[in-house]
């Protein structure tokens, strides 16, 4: 097999694992970001890590299963690849709407039946909700249950991602950079790496919103989230609270802790969540469990998520190199489909390709 040698700029969510899998096939990998080992830079430190392909799927569109169900295929295998666990949970998606929201949860079943089909989801009555999460028995009386999907602990996949490739990669903190040419990229490999351009076989851009000024359309959209420990909380499923201004969702982590997100604003404000949002999450959460009264707030946090137009990502060829972007609310939930995709091309695998619509460029 050729050993090639790659330039991943960003180390968020996707060029951790982009960088990773490039050295999984035997490659070399230089990394070079703005960010710090940690990666409290990025989006992805701050996501939820929903894999919902298919409550996602309802309220976007129906090709958002399609490569959120090739990810969801993929995590398992990945996690398991990795020196370090990673918690992962695929126990299924949950569904409910308080009284006053009722509405909401009847326009989400009529349109999980019209873009999944009626076998999609199973509904679960008061009974049978009592089975499967006694918890959320006392304040719902029915849900809707969606199998297999998942979620994990991002701040675990970073650290264990960051002390592998720290071990792996020439891995470089820079200034933030605003704009990449092949001028640009020449003078950072000298400068960082000794290394001429030439020695590389590809640049890989994956900078997320750091990118706006070399992706066209590319926006911030912001989101917060809260974290939470809840000793007397124990939910073995995510859970998705109907809500006529955001899709709230609760994702488990051990220890009983649970991330509570995610506003959607269109915004690049990456300042400290507002007192209105705080308000907003810490009452859903209240209103989901009454034993997150006592909850213990760990973290709030905001950050934007790099969307384009259509909020679907892309493998975008430069006259320098690639960006792999775009990824929105779904870095988790697109990120291995889209990374294996870039994988295949860059290794000139093209019968492997499944996600061509994805690929802006001529080889
Ligand atoms: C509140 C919230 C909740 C979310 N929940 C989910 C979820 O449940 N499921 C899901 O699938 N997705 C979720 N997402 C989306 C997901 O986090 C993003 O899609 C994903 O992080 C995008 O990955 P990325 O690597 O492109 O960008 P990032 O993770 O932001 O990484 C970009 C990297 O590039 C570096 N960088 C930026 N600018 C520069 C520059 N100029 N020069 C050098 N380096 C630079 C950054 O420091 C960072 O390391 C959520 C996002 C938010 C904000």
């Amino acid at each position: 097999m050729v050993m090639n040698r790659y330039l991943v700029i960003g180390s968020g969510l996707i060029g951790r694992l982009l960088s990773w899998r490039l050295i999984q096939a035997g490659h070399e990998v230089d990394i070079l970001s703005s960010d710090d080992r940690l990666g409290s830079d990025s989006a992805g430190y701050v996501a939820a890590a929903m894999i919902a392909p298919s409550t996602e799927a309802i309220s976007a569109e129906p090709q958002v299963k399609v490569l959120g169900e090739r990810s969801l295929a993929l995590w398992p295998k990945w996690l398991e690849a990795l020196p370090e666990p990673v918690f992962y949970q695929a126990n299924g998606t949950l569904v409910v709407a308080h009284s006053g929201d009722k509405a909401e949860l009847q326009r989400y079943q009529r349109r999980a039946q019209h873009v999944l089909g009626a076998q999609s989801y199973s509904h679960l009555t008061a009974a049978t909700l009592a089975e499967r999460e006694p918890e959320l028995a006392d304040n719902f009386d029915e849900a809707m249950c969606f199998e297999r999907e998942a979620c994990m602990d991002n701040k675990q996949l970073f650290q264990v991602l960051g002390r592998v490739l720290g071990q792996a990669c020439d891995w470089q903190q820079c200034e933030p950079i605003a704009r990449l040419s092949e001028m640009v990229i020449a003078s950072l490999t000298q400068q960082y790496f000794s290394q001429l351009l030439e020695t590389y076989d590809a640049v890989i851009d994956c900078r997320g919103t750091g990118a706006k000024q070399d992706l066209n359309q590319l926006r911030g959209v912001r989101g917060e989230i809260i974290r939470v420990r809840a000793p007397d909380v124990s939910l073995k499923h995510a859970i998705r609270l109907m809500h006529p201004r955001y899709p709230l969702y609760l994702a488990p982590r051990p220890n009983h802790e649970y991330v509570l997100g995610a506003t959607v604003l269109e915004s690049d404000d990456r300042s400290a969540i507002s007192v209105r949002s705080g308000l907003e999450l810490m009452s859903a959460l209240y209103s989901l469990h009454k034993g997150f009264g006592e909850a213990r707030v760990i973290e709030m946090a905001a950050h934007c998520r790099p969307a384009l137009a259509n909020n679907m990502p892309i493998i975008k060829r430069q006259s320098w190199g690639y960006q792999l972007n775009g990824f929105y609310r779904h870095g988790y939930l697109f990120g291995p489909a889209m990374i294996e995709e870039c994988v295949n091309r860059l290794m000139g695998h093209t019968d492997q390709l499944q996600f061509e619509q994805y690929y802006d460029g001529e080889e």
